[in-house]
């Protein structure tokens, strides 16, 4: 079936107002806006999909290749999902983004439909000294966590992390976070856009008012406590001929590694889809009966469930995600 090929795609740009420059300039994005926050490079989502860049399907949008395609391009273990489990996203703040937190699915459910939101980042570059919040120091009561939000006093309890390229965080839903300044991640996450900002640093949106917080949602859904995970330096490589990897992180919506290669056997089996985003160098996808697709950093490639082997060459480093 001749949907079921690699093919490139191109993200949507978000020019969220603490966004920087680096994703245009350094990671090849194209948007009409002169900054981009985030490119969601894997997207199904409808505040933002993905759009397919040449070929048989070149033009539409992914999920509306895979209304076509069917399920068999996403693979078996994306069949218990009621929809496409994963977004992954390009993230340069060059400010430091809202505290915020976002619901798990029985949460999201029952308050406004949609999806919860575990999330998953990994450092890709950061200035000195960049930093970032993530959970509490310490347990914190219901009241206190109400009273510091009421009086402007809750960075103080919160944990500060300092970050160092290759540092990967994993975010379970119900847990206060905020990219700091400096800071450019991949952010591999549940298919969710809910977001509840609870301190926003005084900020002014766009339209010159302070953007909306969601301080009941977030004393809801806030675990009070410090993160159940802790941050993880990339941990060792694991080396073959041509290429090493590194598992970031895997749960039940993905897995994903870090790999730097030269030349490496890749394959699609029927149980999942490949994502391949570049995030330095530059590498082409070669596969049986498919054209060669070339990606430079920035790049995002979909290869489709069931495709079989294909080879990753050149000079790369991609984060490989499955479901
Ligand atoms: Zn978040």
């Amino acid at each position: 079936m001749s949907e079921l090929k690699p093919f490139k795609l191109t993200a949507v740009c978000k020019d969220y107002i603490w966004g920087g420059t680096r994703l245009i300039t350094e990671y090849n994005q194209k948007t009409a806006s002169d900054k981009a926050a985030e490119s969601w490079e894997l997207s199904c989502h409808p505040d933002g999909p993905s759009v397919v860049d040449g070929g048989a399907c070149g033009g539409l949008t992914l999920p509306e290749y895979i209304n076509k395609a069917g399920i068999k391009a996403l693979g078996s273990d994306c069949a218990k999902f009621p929809y496409f489990p994963v977004l992954i996203k390009l993230i340069d703040a060059k400010n430091s983004l809202s505290i915020q937190v976002h619901p798990d699915n029985a949460y999201a459910k029952t308050h406004g439909g949609g999806f919860g939101k575990t999330e998953m980042w990994y450092i890709i570059d950061c200035k000195p000294e960049a930093f970032l919040y993530y959970g509490f120091k310490h347990k914190i009561s219901k009241g206190e966590f109400k009273e510091r939000i009421e009086n402007g006093t809750l960075l103080e309890v919160l944990n500060k992390a300092y970050v160092h390229k290759g540092d990967v965080f994993f975010i379970d839903s119900g847990t206060l976070h905020a990219i700091g300044e400096g800071i450019l991640l991949a952010e591999i996450q549940q298919n969710s856009n809910i977001t509840y900002r609870i301190y926003d640093y005084g900020r002014l949106g766009k339209d010159g008012k302070p953007r909306e917080l969601h301080i009941a949602n977030a004393v809801d859904v806030t675990r009070l406590a410090p993160p159940e995970r802790q941050s993880s330096p990339q941990g060792p490589a694991e080396t073959f001929p041509g290429y090493s990897r590194t598992l970031l992180a895997s749960c039940e919506y993905f897995t994903v590694y870090d790999m730097k290669i030269n030349e490496a056997e890749m394959n699609a089996g029927e149980n999942s889809f490949n994502s391949i985003i570049c995030i330095n160098g530059k590498g082409s996808l070669h596969g049986a009966g498919a054209e060669a697709i070339e990606f430079e950093k920035g790049g995002s490639v979909f290869v489709p469930a069931s495709f079989g082997p294909y080879t990753i060459s050149g000079n790369c480093e991609i984060i490989f995600t499955y479901v």
